[in-house]
């Protein structure tokens, strides 16, 4: 009989490149991952007001490079194959979506989108679109969102409420029938940004059997430490308020700051002025998450609770929510 496995260490996002040309020499950062001892990665394959081939080529260039190199890395479509992954000593890697608006209300994209690989995506990436508001406008969620969601559940991709609007990420959650996830947003009350969210859709979103995950990046986190110590906070903040079963990692982690800015130039829209979107981006490495787990550990949280904040609870969300778990 094969000895039962730990529950695996999950960041559930990080940020290649958007563009192609330079996606080669950055995709190396998951080597990073590993070294770290992280288990499970999700990679984001598109953004904001990316379109939707640009999405269909980014899961095809990053699928083709981990497929050439087997060895190392797997993309996971299943908790059966990040278990597989795990035993091999891969790198489980899983895709994300930032907002719905690529699908342009077509929802036969959500099939698309899980046969590429996607397991998450938020509804709105900071501005409103045809399914919901982000967080940087006051918008609801209109019928054709609530019809989305009923898609992305049937298809097993878990609806993500960060960078939606308020209003709507609670319209979401009323009509849930499976966890809903805030993949990687922080408490306002730790850190006072319109991206940071409220104690009471952080409870809502462990309400419906949810996990929130912290946010590496600086802007999110705040000044006065490093920003592993302020990451740590933040979980143990989090824990105070929804309990060690409702709170993971989404670190967020930039693998080309330069490229980034130029994304963000390209995307006005979805960065408005006057939220601190201007400064220099300043991330989380995934070489932080050993002591990401020792500070929970010191500060007294049990073995147990810490190995579900590493990455058990995304892993139980993907037993509940994945259909092909
Ligand atoms: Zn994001």
């Amino acid at each position: 009989m094969t000895a039962q496995l730990p529950p695996p260490v999950w960041d559930n996002h990080a940020c290649p490149p958007m563009a192609l040309a330079d996606l080669p020499a950055h995709l190396g950062v998951l080597d990073r991952y590993a070294h770290a001892g992280v288990d499970v990665v999700s990679l984001n394959i598109g953004y904001g007001e990316m379109a939707w081939d640009e999405h269909l080529a980014m899961a095809q260039a990053i699928t083709a490079w981990l497929s050439a190199r087997p060895d190392r890395f797997c993309l996971a479509r299943s908790v059966k194959q990040i278990e597989a992954a795990r035993r091999a000593g891969r790198l489980a890697v899983v895709f994300d979506v930032e907002g719905a608006a690529p699908l342009e209300g077509d929802l036969s994209r959500v099939g698309i989108l899980h046969d590429l690989g996607v397991r998450w995506m938020l509804l709105a990436y900071n501005r409103r679109n045809w399914a919901a508001g982000g967080v940087h406008d006051e918008a609801g969620l209109t019928p054709a969102g609530r019809d989305l969601i009923s898609a992305m559940e049937d298809a097993g991709i878990v609806v993500c409420l960060s960078h939606t609007a308020p209003e709507a990420a609670m319209a979401a959650l009323a009509v849930a029938r499976k966890p809903m996830i805030l993949s990687h947003s922080n408490l306002r009350t730790a850190c006072d940004h319109p991206r940071n969210i409220s104690n009471e859709l952080a409870l809502a979103c462990a309400a419906s059997g949810g996990v929130i995950g912290v946010n590496g990046l600086r802007l999110f986190l705040g000044q006065g430490a490093a920003l592993e110590t302020l990451v740590v906070q933040h979980l143990l903040q989090l824990v105070a308020l929804v309990g060690p079963l409702h709170v993971g990692l989404g670190l967020d982690f930039v693998f080309d700051l330069a490229g980034l800015e130029s994304e963000k130039s390209a995307m006005k829209g979805s960065f408005p002025p006057g939220s601190g979107y201007e400064a220099p981006t300043e991330c989380t490495p995934p070489e932080a998450v050993p002591a990401i787990r020792a500070g929970l550990l010191s500060a007294g949280l049990a073995p147990g609770e810490v190995a579900a904040i590493m990455g058990g609870n995304w892993h139980r969300i993907a037993q509940r929510c994945w259909v092909d778990a």
